[in-house]
């Protein structure tokens, strides 16, 4: 089963601009004139690129952690394989530490500080392209994307409203959790909880919590593969605190999904094919927290200038392309990340200062090192 077109996802998203009610009454006017769209679209082909690319970045950087890891636990190891930082974009939390430690004494971190470089990527990237970070590039985004995918050969349904709607609010809370618990902390606490063996290790500790997954993480994690299957981006629309802060900073962002009223036909392909399900056919522009800027609407449809990514119209030139192309996107969101990851490289701000011989001392008891907060 396709997605449908939800008209109720309007009245209970508030971040939706719906159309005045006198639009209504258009439905009842002749036709309006077709331009069929000429150019073709390359904006899914950029971004199966960008996902792919991206799934084999974390999968080749995953493997090389997991051998550096082992040179630690097994006795006489070479040590020929260094640590490959950008294994702190899965701590999302280190990050969000850092950052606050940062902006309040002027001073990069010096344990985890790719965490925090990474994190400013992403958020920049929200600021700009929507949440592309979770539809290009997010490897959990990705792989959720292809297991619903792979779930409409078995049956695709949507939650009724009463319940998707509170069930999106989860990721909020815990989004408020964690900056709640951030926000409490001072420089001196971030450093010092930095600096306590968990905080030194809490990468080796996220890779040993999927080594050594105990039967609650195997159940939680198989539910969540079974209800991606039959739920669209079940992890992301539902529980991903992530998303939500870059949901949240993307309803900053001028670019946002646009419609021409004028030249569209109301054949609702683009409401169709929006894997958030909102209803762009209806929207002058789309401001959800929940768009992730994937182009899916931008893509499918069929009439010339109808749907662009596009500035306010203040902001746009007089020339006749407002729309930014998708490889403008791409090369936007390329840009941001490489300009960035660059930037710590060369400050020599993205590796963490800490000695060998202190991961040689916790790693191999690093299921002894504990959380320091109760
Ligand atoms: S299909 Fe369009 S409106 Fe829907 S999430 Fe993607 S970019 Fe946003
Ligand atoms: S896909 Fe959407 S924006 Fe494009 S013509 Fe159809 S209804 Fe209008």
């Amino acid at each position: 089963m396709g997605i449908q077109i939800h008209p109720d996802n309007a009245a209970t998203d508030p971040s939706i601009a719906t159309e005045p009610a006198g639009r209504q009454a258009l439905s009842h006017k002749p036709k309006k004139k077709f331009l069929r769209r000429r150019a073709r679209d390359h904006s899914q082909k950029l971004r199966l690129g960008f996902q792919a690319a991206f799934l084999l970045l974390n999968v080749w950087v995953g493997g090389q952690f997991y051998l550096w890891v082992r040179q630690f636990e097994v006795p006489g190891s070479a040590f020929s394989v260094s640590r490959p930082a950008g294994v702190e974009g899965w701590l999302p939390i280190g990050g969000l530490m850092n950052l606050k430690y940062w902006l309040e004494t002027g001073t990069v971190p010096t344990i985890h500080p790719a965490a925090m470089f990474l994190l400013l990527a992403f958020l920049s990237i929200a600021f700009l392209f929507r949440r592309a970070f979770c539809s290009w590039l997010c490897p959990v985004g990705t792989i959720s994307e292809y297991l619903w995918r792979l779930g409409r050969r078995i049956g695709n349904f949507r939650l009724p409203s009463w319940l998707d709607v509170p069930l999106r609010g989860l990721k909020y809370l815990l989004l408020g959790f964690f900056l709640w618990a951030v926000a409490g902390m001072s420089p001196e606490a971030i450093a010092s909880f930095m600096h306590t063996p968990y905080g030194l290790i809490a990468d080796v500790k996220m890779l040993n919590f999927f080594r050594f997954m105990g039967t609650v993480g195997f159940v939680v994690l198989g539910v969540l593969v079974i209800a991606s299957l039959f739920v669209q981006n079940f992890w992301c629309r539902y529980l991903c605190p992530y998303g939500a802060l870059l949901g949240l900073v993307s309803l900053a962002s001028p670019l946002r999904i646009r419609r021409n009223r004028d030249a569209c036909i109301d054949c609702a392909k683009c409401a169709k094919a929006c894997p958030a399900w909102l209803p762009v056919d209806r929207l002058n522009r789309v401001r959800s927290a929940e768009c992730t800027g994937c182009l899916e609407c931008v893509a499918v449809c069929p009439a010339e200038g109808a749907l662009t990514l596009s500035l306010p119209e203040r902001l746009q030139s007089k020339s006749k392309q407002n729309g930014m192309p998708a490889w403008a996107m791409a090369a936007g969101i390329a840009l941001l990340f490489l300009g960035l990851v660059g930037f710590a490289k060369t400050a020599g701000h993205w590796n963490s200062h800490i000695p060998n011989a202190v991961y040689q001392r916790l790693i191999p008891h690093a299921n002894e090192a504990t959380h320091p907060m109760p």
